[in-house]
């Protein structure tokens, strides 16, 4: 079961990964593991990679997408992957697909899951975490007892700076702007499931592995 996954931050793209790994019992691929083996493993393309990182620049797409294409040969895909924060761009889209012509492999399907932007926030912006013990928390959906205060250590609950408001809704509008011609770019090709993710996660998990089912 070859897989791409896409979701805005928020949508629980790691909860469903985590259990269509276990389903299919395939590897995730995520960009940031695949350059950290590679800078680890100290390949050609590694060392490459870890020179533009080290003077804070971008990966170039060569760069890159050279590792993807390491990654993917190896043993634990044969059966199949998830592949989550690559491509971003349609350039990278086109690559990909080169890729994976010369490995033999067909994408079963371009998982989107799509969350509007009100739930995203309230998602996102109701989280508290513990000062003390780092237990989280969520206005809504998983309240401590004595509002502000934890449960577990009695220590004093706050918001995360990147959950604010305002830095929620900048992310989001980053987020779409990026992902939009690569949404158009999967649509062309027949592969992209639009899964409603503004539902309970066993309700989504379900409907994902329906329509990739579907796809075969
Ligand atoms: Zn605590």
């Amino acid at each position: 079961m070859y897989i791409l996954l896409m979701g805005p931050p928020g949508a629980g793209k790691g909860t469903q990964a985590e259990r269509l790994i276990e389903t299919y019992g395939i590897p995730q691929i995520s960009t940031g593991d695949m350059f950290r083996a590679a800078v680890k493993e100290q390949t050609p393309l590694g060392l490459e990679a870890k020179k533009y990182m080290d003077n804070g620049q971008l990966v170039p797409d060569a760069v890159t997408v050279g590792i993807v294409k390491e990654r993917l040969a190896k043993d634990d895909c044969k059966k199949g992957f998830i592949l989550d924060g690559f491509p971003r761009t349609t350039s990278q889209a086109v690559s990909l697909d080169a890729i994976l012509q010369d490995l033999g492999i067909k994408l079963n399907g371009v998982v989107n899951i799509a969350v509007p932007d009100e739930e995203l926030v309230r998602r996102t912006t109701g989280r508290q975490i513990c000062r003390s013990c780092g237990a989280t928390y969520h206005i809504t959906f998983k309240p401590s007892k004595k509002a502000g205060v934890c449960d577990k250590c009695g220590g004093a609950l706050y918001q995360r700076d990147d959950d604010k408001m305002e830095t929620v809704k900048k992310r989001l509008s980053v987020y779409a702007a990026q992902t939009k011609p690569l949404i158009d770019y999967y649509k062309n090709s027949n592969l992209y499931i639009e899964i409603n993710g503004a539902r309970e996660m066993d309700a989504v998990f379900n409907d994902i592995v329906a329509s990739l089912g579907k796809s075969k």
